[in-house]
């Protein structure tokens, strides 16, 4: 990408998340003029633990960011291929061997997702204005119309273009297709983090400097994501360092299959989430081992959420005439957090858009076009993302049945057996 004509060409963007701030900070950098609006008072006031970049994220993010935020980026991220590799426990916590993920990339890093934000909105900089919450969008009739955004204040923005970046309730989406294009993907997940040293050193060791995933009868399921920006940095640069994670931590997300999940898994928040939780997967089945990060978790990080997920077919992706309002990320591929993919796919989607609209601006092809082929590119690409999550939640389902939570008592326990015998997690890569 490099910066061509400066001819005016306003964009705004509803919706200050990863993929649209990405975006601004892109387009900003190109010369664009451009406005990102989002209901959040404070990007640091906002929930979220680690997101995983694969090299297509971090190739977008060296093009969409200045070189000096890129590298504070890098030293406040850790990197996977630094670590052992995953693992996966059944929930007595025995190992049953290393995770081998279809299309995990080894140079991936993972990195806070408030750091993540906090670094875009920096890169945003006075192009992105907060305690704005839209409430309706529209657009001129007839060729080169405008687009315009609606706030709770009274106020207006209008553009030559207007993104909706506003995740999986997606007003602008809405807008478009008069109805959501996700959909309640079956599962709830209840997340929090906890400090690796807060563990007994006998869990510390069994967890490991390693993310795993642990399976349990009844759908139930534990991602476990080990955090470590200091120890594993991908940029050995503290001066750089931003990350809000300071020393070895582990991420955790617990799974439990909607149609079981309680109220108070669904309502509760903090401490009694926390137990609850707990209760939750005790009953289950579960041994004491994989609970204890659960138990010993800040229980002001403890949240659920429900996960979404977009279209799984590419003709149910974005089917709406290419023009002066579009979407990106997850409110167009709603991406449930299981295939560690909704956050690079959101920066992937802002850098398709913005290489687009350079080619608009320089004359080399009109609006429409642009907007009409950066359309095509992410129907494929989220189409591809959607499918991916779902096989891991659909795997998690399976086991929610009669029979496949019979199956998984019967089956791990003896997996577990023989990779004891076999001696195959070794902890080293
Ligand atoms: C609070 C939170 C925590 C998350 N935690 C994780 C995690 O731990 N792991 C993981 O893998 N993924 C997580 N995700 C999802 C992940 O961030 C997204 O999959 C990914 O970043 C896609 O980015 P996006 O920009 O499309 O959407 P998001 O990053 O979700 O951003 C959407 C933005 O739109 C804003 N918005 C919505 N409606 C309006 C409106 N009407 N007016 C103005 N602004 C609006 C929201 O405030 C939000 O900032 C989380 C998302 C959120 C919102």
């Amino acid at each position: 990408m490099t910066p061509t004509s400066t001819a005016p060409f306003r964009v705004v963007v509803v919706g200050g998340g990863i993929g649209g701030l990405a975006l601004t900070a892109g387009l900003r950098r190109h010369g664009f003029d451009v406005t990102v609006h989002d209901r959040d008072t404070d990007p640091a006031a906002t929930g979220g633990y680690h997101l995983t970049l694969d090299t297509s994220a971090q190739r977008a993010l060296r093009e969409l960011l200045d070189p000096e935020l890129y590298a504070r980026l890098l030293a406040s991220a850790s990197a996977v291929r630094r670590r052992p590799p995953d693992v996966w426990f059944d929930w007595r916590g025995r190992p049953l061997g290393e995770i081998t993920v279809k299309g995990l990339d080894p140079d991936s890093i993972d990195v806070d997702r408030i750091t993540l934000r906090l670094l875009l909105a920096d890169a945003a900089g006075d192009s992105l204005v907060l305690g704005s919450t839209c409430t309706g969008v529209g657009r001129d009739e007839g060729p080169g119309g405008r687009a315009r955004a609606t706030f709770a204040d009274g106020s207006t923005d209008e553009g030559d273009l207007l993104v909706g970046a506003d995740g999986p309730h997606s007003l602008v989406v809405r807008h478009l297709l008069g109805h959501p294009t996700s959909r309640p993907a079956g599962l709830l997940g209840i997340s929090g983090r906890t400090r690796a040293a807060d563990l007994d050193p006998a869990e510390r060791a069994r967890l490991g400097p390693r993310s795993s995933l642990t399976v349990g009868p009844r759908g139930t399921a534990l991602y476990t994501g080990f955090l470590d920006p200091d120890g594993y940095a991908v940029l050995d640069a503290a001066h750089d360092r931003a990350a809000v994670t300071t020393g070895p931590t582990y991420v955790w997300g617990a799974m439990v299959p909607e149609a079981t999940a309680s109220a108070a898994l669904r309502e509760q928040r903090g401490g009694p989430l926390r137990d609850t939780t707990v209760a939750t997967l005790r009953a289950a089945g579960w041994g004491d081992a994989p609970l204890q990060v659960l138990g010993r978790t800040d229980p002001s990080t403890v949240a659920s959420y429900r996960f979404h997920v977009g279209p799984q077919r590419v003709r149910d992706m974005a089917p709406w005439p290419a023009g002066c309002l579009t979407a990106l990320g997850d409110a167009v591929h709603a991406t449930p957090p299981t295939a560690g993919k909704g956050a690079g796919t959101a920066i992937v989607d802002a850098h398709g858009l913005v290489t687009e609209l350079l080619a608009a601006r320089a004359g080399t092809q009109t609006l429409a076009t642009a907007v009409s082929t950066f359309e095509t590119a992410m129907r494929h690409r989220g189409t591809a993302v959607t499918n991916l999550s779902m096989a891991t939640v659909d795997r998690i389902l399976a086991g929610a049945s009669p029979a496949g939570s019979a199956l998984t008592r019967l089956s791990l326990p003896v997996l577990a057996w023989s990779t004891a015998v076999r001696g195959r997690v070794t902890g080293r890569r």
